[in-house]
């Protein structure tokens, strides 16, 4: 009888899964090219679950190497959706690769292994971290963000900066103001220190609304990607272009079948979906010091 009922549990549990997945969230994999974003590649795992093994991330990019994909700036990435509306359903290996946060250990570890394959990526900076420990972040383990010089010599490289805000807060909190000094404010510091244009927004924590999207229009920005997945976009956003988050749990079988969409990883997404949920602690952390301290 216990038997039975384990087994009961066992087989209910994929299947609730992948109703939920069918309902919410299958649609826009229909539709979307594949983009990808990491936090950081070291060359330790530990228990951070946004933290890519450097061993790992070698075999990542061989495959995609093998594959055949090609990676496109954010500025093709975006030109490319809005052609492919024309013709919609056609999978394409031109891939968007983007860092968020733009760790010390990408531009150790990461961006020398892309050059070497020939692949280029979008470095998400956080203008007000450059060269600064990740305060913002709750962790215990505490890393650095890259430096200017390190920004700096990734565009001589050929690399593309984006802007993942200011400061790293929710943005959903913040009101307008604050909204805009985060989203433009970010804008200006990163085309002004680097002289290059920012076209591109990340959103922290993948957070965002209506109202963030119209404040990211307004703040000059051609597109913003989010790592939480609109389940419901039927077209093509430029203010809400999903991206599938790589993590340190992730093999080179669960990376190709979350590129091509292929067998089950729709698992892999879900599981992904709790992982920006324990990210979404952060935000309660930081907002409760914040009603203490303020
Ligand atoms: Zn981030």
């Amino acid at each position: 009888m216990i038997l039975l009922y384990i087994l009961a549990v066992f087989t209910s549990v994929p299947v609730i899964i992948y109703a939920v997945w069918r309902k919410y969230y299958a649609k826009s994999y229909k539709t979307a090219s594949p983009a990808i974003v990491y936090h950081s590649v070291d060359t330790e795992s530990g228990l951070v679950p946004t933290q890519v093994p450097l061993t790992e991330f070698k075999k990542q990019i061989k495959w995609l190497s093998d594959n055949k994909f090609h990676t496109i700036s954010p500025d093709d990435f975006l030109r490319q959706e809005l052609e492919k509306q024309n013709n919609p359903g056609k999978y394409s290996r031109n891939l968007f690769i983007g860092f968020e946060d733009s760790y010390v250990s990408v531009a150790v570890h990461a961006l020398p292994i892309l050059k070497s394959a020939g692949f280029t990526s979008t470095l998400f900076v956080i203008s007000d971290y450059i060269g600064r420990k990740n305060n913002w972040d709750v962790r215990i383990t505490k890393d650095f963000h890259m430096t200017e010089d390190d920004i700096r010599s990734a565009i001589k490289d050929g690399f593309t900066i984006g802007s993942h805000t200011r400061t790293h807060r929710n943005l959903r909190s913040l009101n307008d103001i604050e909204l805009r000094d985060e989203l433009e404010g970010s804008r200006h510091a990163l085309e002004d220190r680097f002289g290059v244009p920012v076209h591109a927004l990340s959103y922290p924590f993948g957070r965002y609304d209506k109202r963030i999207q119209i404040s990211a229009k307004d703040s000059g920005y051609k597109m913003a990607f989010t790592i939480n997945r609109p389940g419901s976009q039927k077209e093509f956003d430029p203010y809400a272009i999903p991206v599938t988050g790589i993590y340190s749990i992730d093999k080179t079988h669960n990376f190709s079948s979350k590129l091509t969409r292929t067998g089950m990883y729709w698992m892999d997404i879900m599981r992904d979906k709790m992982f920006n949920r324990f990210a979404c602690g952060t935000i309660l952390v930081k907002s409760r010091k914040r009603k203490t301290t303020g």
